[in-house]
């Protein structure tokens, strides 16, 4: 996720990581702002960003030699930890075998039946890339399938950077959204209505203002990336409902959630049934691989058993395809039980160290993901893109490099969730709470 503020930081974060400096000055000559994916530029925060030369388990080393317990996780996808070891020797064996074909493999058909069987709501699945390949493919599905333009998103929702899903500003109920980048035309973006997050009744009032007109209402199942606002209890059954009383599908995006929060993803968790859901991040065991899949009626419109065309190059990379079974393979409910258990025990940890200091905030959760909110009403959910924006990021920014400076690295923006892994042991679990008393001080001492 990439909404970012750009901040001076004044510490001497250039001095204590001297190659990471070099390389990011050399990578900005060559590679716009220097990253290969806009967040990763410490924009939010300030500050020299870690290039990373290795990962182990729970643990990350720099090209300085320094070494953080990873909260990042690759933004999601290493639930195992990283190289871990069986999933590093299935990569290993896949890469021996020849590396792409661009023909049908075994390795497909056995990743597609495993989400299948994971998921009763994907009766057939496509693989992809990324997930932003994954919801720009459902979107089209979806249009091709009903027939119709408008598609209805959330603020705050991050859905990849699909032209038409890249516009995230909108007031009032179904307002009509002005993109939010250069390069997005207004006919891209004119037919997406943003509404906020949690609100039923905009949904209802968008439906009545667009009759027959919109094709899908997408979602992330339990948003994480403007922080972590789960679902109000009722808001995806009544998306569900709305959808299908008004002709339109229901797209839940999971490519955050999806086999990381549960065996089946959130829709383990509340139960509703989508039309069309996407993956991503875990089942590629970090490798591109994504895939979008549903109802086998809407499935049958795709390419080359329907009309809607769609494909890709290195879909189903014989190598990605062998790095996401073999996490998934590992991905049992004890190893779910692991992730809930250190996900708990941080966010008690957190919010021990940060009541002691007297500092307000908020931690919220959507299974093992969790994030900690700066918010001046900790009393009050944080239940959309308003209420997450208004949160205190200037105590998150002194926050996150005291924590940096402590050996852990947490995302680098106060808008994204934390992820951890089944390797979080006991040692890294320490390693946090030895940092934890320090960075509490600093979000204290930081203030408006
Ligand atoms: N959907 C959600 C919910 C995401 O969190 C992301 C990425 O963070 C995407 C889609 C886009 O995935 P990718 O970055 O693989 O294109």
């Amino acid at each position: 996720m990439d909404r970012v503020t750009h901040v001076t930081h004044s510490d001497n974060a250039a001095f204590s990581a001297p190659v990471s400096q070099t390389l990011f000055d050399r990578a900005a000559l060559v590679t716009p702002g220097g990253v290969n994916s806009p967040v990763r530029a410490f924009g939010a925060v300030g500050g020299t960003p870690r290039f990373m030369a290795s990962g182990t388990g729970p643990y990350l080393t720099d090209a300085d030699g320094r070494e953080y317990v990873d909260l990042v996780c690759s933004w999601g996808p290493m639930i195992l930890g990283h190289a871990h070891p069986a999933v590093t020797e299935a990569i290993q064996a896949a890469v021996a075998r020849g590396t792409s074909f661009g023909t049908p493999t075994a390795g497909e058909v056995e990743l597609a039946e495993e989400i299948v069987a994971r998921i009763p709501p994907v009766e057939q699945v496509r693989l992809v890339s990324s997930g932003t390949e994954a919801t720009m493919s459902a979107i089209r599905l979806a249009r091709g399938f009903t027939g119709r333009g408008k598609v209805v998103k959330f603020a705050g929702c991050y859905h990849g950077h699909v032209d038409a899903l890249l516009a995230a500003a909108g007031s009032g109920v179904a307002t009509f959204a002005l993109p939010d980048t250069p390069g997005v035309t207004g006919a891209q973006a004119g037919d997406t209505l943003v509404l906020p997050y949690n609100d039923l009744d905009a949904v209802r009032a968008a439906f009545a203002h667009h009759p027959d007109q919109i094709a899908c209402v997408i979602t992330e199942a339990a948003p994480g990336n403007m922080g972590v606002v789960p679902p109000a209890p009722g808001f995806n059954a009544g998306l569900k409902e709305l959808c299908a009383e008004h002709g339109a599908l229901y797209v839940s995006d999971e490519v955050m959630t999806g086999f990381r929060v549960g065996r089946q993803g959130w829709f383990g968790i509340d139960g509703v049934v989508p039309d069309l859901m996407t993956f991503g991040k875990v089942m590629g065991g970090g490798f591109p691989a994504a895939a979008f899949g549903g109802r086998a009626d809407v499935m049958a419109q795709l390419a080359p058993a329907g009309p809607v065309y769609q494909a890709g190059t290195l879909s189903g990379n014989p190598v990605a395809v062998a790095a996401g079974l073999a996490q998934l393979r590992l991905l049992d409910d004890a190893a779910y039980g692991t992730l809930d258990a250190v996900s708990r025990q941080l966010q008690e940890l957190v919010t021990e160290a940060l009541a002691k200091e007297g500092v307000p905030h908020r931690v919220q959760t959507a299974g093992s993901m969790f994030s900690v909110f700066f918010t001046t009403t900790p009393e009050l959910p944080v239940a959309d893109y308003a209420d997450a924006r208004a949160q205190d990021t200037h105590r998150f920014t002194a926050f996150f490099h005291a924590m940096l400076e402590r050996g852990v690295y947490l995302p680098p923006s106060a808008f994204e969730a934390w992820f951890v892994s089944t390797a979080h042991d006991e040692r890294a679990v320490q390693r946090i709470a030895d940092a934890l008393p320090g960075a509490a001080r600093a979000a204290a001492e930081a203030g408006r």
